[in-house]
């Protein structure tokens, strides 16, 4: 029997409605499983904990946090603090500060949810996005004001980094993940017509590792055109590595055109040892519904069966997201996706298809 400690930061929003759905599928899981354990400690950071303390989380707060299993992660942001204190002072800073290299996205086309995507077959499709996640155009590097020239004149400078080192074990990840699937393509995009010292540097590192994986197909692809084939040839896609900037954004996208951001499952590894990963959903605190009770949970007990992989439970895993497609299959849907159930209500049919299933 396995017994992880988890870190659960709820966060603002509905990150703390989706969170407690996703541990009350893991409470489920585990007492009819019997195949793992777990305790969770509570960390309140967030917007509510800036306004009161001027800081998104505790000072000590990596420190507190380093030792444990995982981090079960819910959202951050609020209308009155700018999103880009939120994001660096809590999000970035434990993905930076663990090293939490990988960011996976899994893109799949669920049963019994329309979408936006025009296509026969999509529920065929199931892409992984693969995000460079400490490095890239999210470097945090740059200034204000450099020049001095006053009001209206103003210059900020935001330098991108690209490491060899960083880009070869995101896409050397990309290609191990490859592997593990049906079929084996892996697709790195940039847009290295335009930007012409980091990702030229990603393209031939693309090129050099690739060679090692001569079984795995490969495709490179702009940004731009990317954006069009998501739409235009969803087939083409499976595996996709890309910089920390364009992935996010390409990620976004796949949500959408899956029926919602609401669905959409992360993981930030860190793949060394060091430190723990961070499981989230993409979207995020969703001020405009938050207290309703109509998020959609799919994304955040999505994200907790990428845990459980992590943590070394696929079976158990894969049990969460077959749970996930029969619930969706029966037409339990949030408003987001076209129905009117509750998030409460989503996340109740999961846990008795969990239960069918044993
Ligand atoms: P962030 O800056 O944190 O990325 P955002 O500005 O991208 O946040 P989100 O909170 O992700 O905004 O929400 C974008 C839109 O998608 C909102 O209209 C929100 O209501 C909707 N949305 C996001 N997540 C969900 C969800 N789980 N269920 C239903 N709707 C959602
Ligand atoms: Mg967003």
């Amino acid at each position: 029997m396995k017994h992880f400690r988890l870190a659960v930061i709820p966060g603002d929003g509905i990150g703390k409605e989706v969170i407690n759905e996703g541990l009350r599928v893991l409470e489920h899981l585990s007492q009819t499983s019997n195949t793992f354990t777990f305790e969770s400690d509570y960390f309140p950071w967030g917007c509510e904990y800036y306004l009161e303390h001027g800081k998104m989380m505790h000072e000590d707060g990596l420190n507190k946090i380093k030792n444990h299993d995982a981090i079960y992660f819910g959202a951050v942001g609020y209308p009155t603090v700018p999103d880009h204190i939120s994001l660096w002072g809590l999000r970035l800073a434990i993905c930076q500060g663990f090293d939490q290299w990988a960011n996976i996205r899994p893109v799949e086309f669920l049963p019994g949810i329309e979408g936006k995507l025009n296509h026969p077959d999509k529920e065929k499709l199931n892409w992984v996005l693969v995000r460079e996640n400490t490095e890239g155009e999210y470097s945090g590097i740059g200034g204000r004001n450099f020049t001095g020239r006053g009001p209206g004149k103003e210059v900020a400078v935001q330098s991108s980094i690209f490491t060899e080192e960083g880009c070869e074990r995101v896409i050397r990840h990309a290609f191990e993940l490859a592997l593990t699937r049906d079929r084996k393509k892996v697709t790195s995009v940039t847009k290295s017509n335009a930007q012409q010292y980091g990702m030229v540097l990603w393209d031939e590192v693309f090129q050099r590792v690739s060679k090692e994986y001569p079984e795995v197909e490969t495709d490179q692809c702009l940004v731009d055109a990317m954006a069009a084939n998501f739409v235009l040839h969803p087939e083409d896609l499976e595996v996709v590595v890309a910089s920390n900037l364009h992935a996010d954004i390409l990620s976004d996208l796949g949500s959408a055109l899956s029926g919602s951001l609401g669905l959409a499952p992360s993981a930030n590894l860190h793949l060394d040892g060091r430190f723990p990963s961070m499981f989230e959903s993409v979207h995020g605190s969703a001020p405009d519904i938050a207290g309703q009770g109509i998020a959609n949970p799919i994304g955040t007990i999505g994200s907790a069966a990428l845990m459980l992989e992590h943590l070394g439970l696929p079976e158990e895993a894969k049990l969460i997201n077959d749970s996930i497609r029969a619930a969706t299959k029966d037409g339990i849907l949030t408003a987001d996706i076209g129905g009117n159930n509750s998030t409460k209500e989503v996340t109740d049919s999961i846990i008795a298809h969990i239960s069918k299933m044993y």
